[in-house]
């Protein structure tokens, strides 16, 4: 076939005698900030067996009744089969739509099921949201760190992003307000605020109660749409969850869940309630995504919230969280104390910076060496910034393996202080 004039085919020059990619130059503008996830790049190293990994975010499924979901996913395909495995809505299923609400409920949010919008995982709910808001060059405002897989979504999007810091009580309103005003000022324009509220991936600091409303009440100010992002908010250590942002306002904010940390990540079930007319563009680009997100795995997840004692599942989740958080904290002041760390109030992280300028990026190999892994602070930032901090995660290994890594991984903060 000969290749229409200026096609890609005619341009791209095949780079022969070389495994290079002969299509380097026919990729999409869009793909040029598009990397390897740091994490990514280290699942293979940190799954072998003799490395502890506190890297991944990987949830701990050992408590789910497997046998009770086996039978009752038999029961499905027997009943509901024709249904479970045919195409469905592009919104999503309505009967677990309204079982979202009832979830969403515990964090105070009010809808209807009209608002609900599923999606494959909330990763894609937040790509979904990028795509309808974000031109190349407009500014993606998120916290500093960051997400490392929002962070991909925006850059794949190739939105501008501008770091706002946190402290220990979650994003800092005052930076917020000043980063607004300057953006406002240099005429660029701002299109969301993506937070994560509870338990924050990777700084493990929660916004508090008190900024929520300020937040709010900034970003309104300014005309930024907020994207409350909260796969772990139900994840709490102690007392009751506290409100969501969505729950204190209507149009400015689109939430996000997901069932990845409280039930399974596997069936790759999340949800987005977004103001109306945002629901529907956002149904609108789903359909032209995926058609429909996977009936098997909603109906499966609704089976499972109908038939067994989630709630009760969230608290034994939440209690064996606990129990490695305080490993992992009690590890760090005996073997550490020359780091500082957040000490996290539910989900699966702690941030820590390390003593003396120490750069764990530049250190990772040694600590692998040493068969612990982590991910290096830089994975969360979008400029460059958190060379010297590493996320920690307590989530997947028992207590005893976090207390071992973070044994190593003080044998290789020891040896670098002496370089
Ligand atoms: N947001 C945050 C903050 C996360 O930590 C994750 C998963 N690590 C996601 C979104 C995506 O989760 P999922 O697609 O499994 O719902």
């Amino acid at each position: 076939m000969t290749p229409a004039p200026g096609s890609a085919a005619q341009t791209v020059q095949p780079v022969h005698g070389t495994r290079l990619d002969p299509w380097i130059g026919a990729y999409a503008d869009r793909t040029h900030g598009m990397r390897a996830s740091e994490i990514r790049a280290l699942f293979a190293v940190a799954n072998r067996p003799e490395v502890v990994s506190l890297a991944g975010g990987m949830p701990n499924l050992a408590g789910l009744p497997l046998d009770a979901i086996a039978e009752s996913t038999q029961r499905l395909v027997a009943t509901r089969g024709l249904t479970a495995l045919q195409y469905g809505s592009g919104q999503g299923d309505e009967r677990l739509r309204e079982q979202i609400l009832e979830v969403m409920r515990l964090e105070g949010i009010d809808a209807h099921p009209d608002d609900v919008v599923v999606t494959t995982g909330s990763q894609q709910a937040l790509d979904l949201v990028t795509r309808l808001f974000v031109n190349p060059g407009d500014v993606v405002v998120a916290e500093a760190p960051s997400y490392v897989g929002a962070l991909g979504v925006f850059r794949a999007y190739q939105a501008d992003i501008v770091h706002v810091p946190l402290d220990e009580h979650g994003l800092v309103p005052e930076a917020l307000e000043e980063a607004l005003t300057r953006l406002r000022a240099e005429g660029r324009p701002v299109k969301l605020l993506y937070t994560v509220p509870n338990f924050h991936n990777p700084a493990g600091v929660t916004l508090s109660l008190e900024r929520r409303p300020r937040v709010l009440e900034i970003a309104r100010r300014h005309g930024v749409l907020v994207v409350e992002d909260n796969p772990y908010g139900l994840l709490g250590f102690s007392g009751d969850p506290l409100p969501a942002m969505r729950s204190m306002e209507d149009d400015g904010v689109i939430y996000l869940g997901s069932f990845s940390k409280t039930f399974a990540p596997g069936y790759r079930i999340g949800w987005a309630v977004a103001p109306h007319a945002v629901r529907e563009k956002l149904v609108l680009a789903s359909e032209s995504a995926i058609l429909c997100p996977s009936n098997a795995s909603q109906l499966s997840i609704s089976t499972y919230l109908e038939n067994h004692d989630w709630r009760g599942q969230i608290k034994q989740f939440r209690e064996m969280y606990r129990e490695r958080r305080d490993a992992m904290i009690g590890a760090l002041s005996e073997h550490i104390p020359s780091a500082t760390w957040t000490v996290p109030d539910g989900g699966f992280y702690t941030w820590v910076r390390l003593p003396d300028g120490l750069d764990a990026q530049a250190m990772l190999p040694r600590a692998i060496t040493a068969l612990v892994a982590y991910v290096s602070g830089t994975a969360f930032y979008a400029d460059g910034q958190g060379a010297d901090h590493m996320r920690l995660s307590f989530c997947y290994p028992t207590p005893e393996r976090i207390r071992e890594g973070v044994r190593r991984l003080a044998s290789v903060v020891d040896a670098e202080r002496e370089l």
